[in-house]
């Protein structure tokens, strides 16, 4: 039997890709970080994304907002444009297309994010907090 996809088009199995870090193991890349990230909004594991979040900030996050939007989203798919490992010191980018379809129709969300590692961990910097 074939395990499913994952979420985040990578063409792996969940099981090979997003599904270990959103079991607690620890990303290796801002990439693969940010991949899990849309993975989680897809399977709509909030506690993820609030988790992979710059700790300084989890405590700014609507996290119901954000459940929510998750709920109310209906995810098409993820394109990495580009990542850069090496954007600064413990600092990452990683430039990103996600698709989606919400109240307005069909949308796609263009953001080059940033990610910062702290103790061997990298954690998403939310520019909105
Ligand atoms: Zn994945």
């Amino acid at each position: 039997m074939n395990n499913p996809a994952c979420p985040c088009q990578s063409g792996l199995d969940y099981t090979q890709c997003c599904g270990p870090l959103h079991a607690g193991k620890i990303a290796p890349s801002a990439e693969s970080l940010m991949r899990s990230r849309y993975s989680a909004y897809v399977l709509k594991k909030i506690d993820y994304v609030v988790a992979t979040t710059l700790p300084s900030q989890q405590k700014h996050l609507d996290i119901q907002a954000m459940q929510d939007w998750a709920d109310q989203t209906q995810w098409l798919g993820l394109e990495v444009l580009h990542h850069n490992p090496k954007a600064g010191k413990n600092r990452a980018t990683v430039e990103f297309k996600a698709r989606f379809v919400a109240e307005r129709g069909e949308q796609v969300h263009h953001e080059l994010s940033l990610f910062i590692k702290q103790k061997d961990c990298w954690f998403f910097v939310d520019p909105n907090v």
